[in-house]
């Protein structure tokens, strides 16, 4: 009977405080073919994503990893075997992969890509789930981004940042504003992907330079952080001001812990509001959503930077990349 020799990222230990990459070990088992339903895939690229941190406590609100179990990852592949009709070898698929180097999965958890206007790895980036899409319904549904409006991103040169910041541009916004790590980071921001002006958490006063930028206050604050950026541009906020709460990359290391914005008062002084949301709340519109980033893909107006990694082994460093902020735009990893 044929098996298929298969690579995995499992759980070793439960992180305390910051993640590290020794959290994780690399494992290699035999998968068997393919039964009623199933198809087999080879994993080609990973999407290395912040809520892989959130997964690995105990009593996620997404869902947990359990100890010595795959770590969970969404991912495109190749299918290799199949006993599913609509699925072929040789088809591109996207799906929650795991992070190894095949996947035996109901066809039912599959989606096939059709690869003929953007290639299967933009399914993980400008058009992904957790990325463009999660961007798009951040900025122009939660935080309806409008012609004039100044706005703010934290996590700006990251994957949903980078992103969400060229929406706002695309939207019309009069002035865009990212914060992100380090002048490497900021240069990004004003040289690639088009920002007005970048602040440096690292090396500025958020406050201050929030207060030079925005001297008349925000309007839309697309937050990926959480934290005392939050709390600084609380203090900032326009009236009818709309802050989307997207993330919290800087409370993930203490969920049980999590530190809540001191400046919230400035929602009722400015009639503003403060919404969070899951990309899944929208997936019903998820075509619209794919087919309006397809499109500023295409015609040039949206770019999506992305620093990949190579081979599965990788996985566990290519994480903590991530979540210390040693990338820029999509963090993908290849696998094959
Ligand atoms: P990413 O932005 O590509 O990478 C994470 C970035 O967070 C790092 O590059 C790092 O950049 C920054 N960071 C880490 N610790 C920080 C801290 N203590 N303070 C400030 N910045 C910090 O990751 P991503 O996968 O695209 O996720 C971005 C955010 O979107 C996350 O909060 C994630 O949970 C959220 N998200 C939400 C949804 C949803 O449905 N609501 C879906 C997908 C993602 P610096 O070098 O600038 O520090």
């Amino acid at each position: 009977m044929t098996t298929y020799p298969n690579q995995r990222i499992v759980l070793t230990s439960r992180p305390v405080g910051a993640f590290k990459p020794t959290d994780l070990s690399l494992e290699t088992d035999e998968l068997a073919a393919p039964g009623p339903g199933h198809a087999m895939i080879a994993v080609d690229t990973l999407s290395i994503d912040a809520f892989i941190r959130t997964i690995l406590d105990d009593g996620s609100y997404h869902m947990s990893v359990p100890l010595g179990g795959l770590v969970t990852a969404l991912g495109v592949g190749t299918v290799v075997d199949s006993t599913v009709e609509e699925l072929q070898p040789g088809d591109r698929v996207f799906g929650p992969l795991g992070a190894q180097t095949h996947a035996l999965l109901p066809a039912t958890a599959l989606r096939k890509l059709d690869v003929g206007v953007v290639p299967a790895r933009a399914y993980l980036g400008a058009i992904g789930l957790t990325t463009g899409v999660t961007a798009y319904f951040g900025m122009c549904v939660v935080g309806a981004v409008t012609q004039g409006d100044v706005v703010v991103v934290s996590g700006a040169a990251g994957a949903v940042g980078s992103v969400a910041g060229q929406l706002a541009r695309i939207a019309g916004a009069g002035k865009v504003i990212g914060v992100a790590g380090g002048p490497h980071k900021t240069a990004f921001l004003v040289d690639e992907l088009g920002y007005d002006a970048a602040i440096d958490y690292k090396n500025d006063d958020v406050p201050t330079r929030l207060r030079e930028l925005a001297p008349d206050g925000v309007d839309v604050f697309y937050d990926n952080v959480g934290g005392a950026i939050l709390d600084a541009v609380l203090f900032q906020i326009r009236e009818r001001g709309r802050i989307v709460i997207c993330g919290g990359i800087s409370q993930y290391e203490h969920m049980d812990r999590v530190v809540g914005p001191t400046n919230y008062l400035k929602l009722a002084e400015r009639h503003a509001r403060m919404e969070g949301f899951a990309v899944t709340h929208f997936a019903d519109r998820f075509g619209e959503a794919e087919t309006a980033l397809a499109g500023w893909l295409a015609e040039g107006r949206l770019k999506m930077p992305e620093h990949v990694v190579h081979g599965i082994d990788q996985f566990p460093a290519a994480l903590d990349t991530l979540l210390t902020g040693g990338h820029t735009g999509k963090m993908l990893l290849q696998v094959s």
